[in-house]
């Protein structure tokens, strides 16, 4: 049976490092602030705004939600981000994606301070990523990372294949790899021959959004799976969620994570962490939270 790696524990293990590092920080007077913008009433958006709130304020740090109409102008998006920006408060700004359509996505992520980009979305924080100069890492690649580091003592030449290429997930955490001396393949929906290069890995990533993409005989035997899919797909009357690889079929694995309860919960974790790393950089005070190496 291929060993479980339990995404919900180690979220829990990292809540309480940010928890007990905030207990740290209160003794010198710090209390790191997480900003959390929604625009919309988007009802997954408010899910995850609600939940990221619940957990900031469980582990100790100070949170600030702004709200905004559906309605409101880029102008007024970008004004909110700046006074953010200069507020000694907040250490971290999180704007929720997806923005309504007229707002133009790129603009207002690069308008948050690189110091406090918690989602680690800004061009600067993409650049420090892919040139290995730290920075902060975008949460879930972060998460995917800890997950592995937990199973993988050598990553030095490893064969790593990740199955997406976007943004937030595939190529950040294809960097993140690199960086640790994997040889990286990266694929995508036109890569030819997906199985045979699947086959060739130490270690998947995938990050498709495609429910039971990956098959059992794709697998290698002894490889390392972190599915970040979630998926929602019917069933009976109601629905569940699904990650990307074919769960059932993964007996031979080396180690896996479910969904739910792999690389989920490690999402918001992450985003506490770099909360606290924000604020130890910004505020230059020395802690166990300095960024760390890509
Ligand atoms: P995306 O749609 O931006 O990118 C998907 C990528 O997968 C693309 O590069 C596409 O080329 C590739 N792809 C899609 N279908 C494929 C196929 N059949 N074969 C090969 N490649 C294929 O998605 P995303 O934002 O990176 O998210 C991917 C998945 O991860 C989604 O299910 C999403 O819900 C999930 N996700 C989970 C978390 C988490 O916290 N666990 C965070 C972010 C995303």
């Amino acid at each position: 049976m291929a060993a479980l790696i339990d995404g919900a524990g180690i979220a829990a293990g990292v809540r309480q490092r940010v928890a007990d590092e905030a207990v740290r920080l209160a003794r010198q007077g710090i209390v790191p602030g997480l900003a959390v913008v929604l625009v919309g009433e988007d009802p997954a958006s408010q899910i995850y705004v609600r939940s990221k709130i619940r957990q900031t304020k469980a582990a100790g740090l100070a949170s600030f939600e702004h709200r905004l109409p559906a309605t409101a102008t880029q102008e007024e998006l970008l004004d909110l981000v700046r006074s953010l920006n200069t507020d000694d408060r907040v250490d971290g700004i999180l704007v929720q994606l997806p923005l309504p359509r007229h707002i133009d996505s790129d603009r207002v992520l690069d308008a948050i301070d690189p110091l406090k980009d918690v989602d680690g979305f800004h061009p600067v924080n993409v650049g420090r990523l892919s040139s290995g100069t730290g920075g902060l890492i975008p949460c879930t690649p972060l998460g995917c990372m800890m997950l592995l580091d937990t199973v993988v003592d050598d990553y030095r030449g490893l064969k790593a294949v990740v199955i997406g290429k976007s943004n937030i997930v595939g190529k950040p955490v294809a960097m993140l790899l690199l960086e640790r001396e994997c040889t990286v393949t990266v694929t995508h929906i036109a890569t030819r021959n997906l199985p045979d290069i699947v086959r060739t890995a130490d270690i998947l990533v995938v990050a498709a959004g495609a429910p039971g993409l990956v098959r059992g005989d794709w697998i290698r035997p002894g490889a390392i799976v972190i599915d970040v899919g979630i998926n929602r797909i019917p069933d009976g009357e109601g629905s569940r969620i699904v990650g990307d690889v074919a769960f059932d079929e993964m007996g031979h694995a080396g180690a896996i994570t479910p969904v739910p309860g792999g690389v989920g919960p490690m999402t918001i974790a992450c985003l506490l962490e770099n909360t606290v790393r924000a604020a130890e950089r910004r505020r230059a005070v020395a802690g166990d939270f300095q960024p760390v190496p890509a």
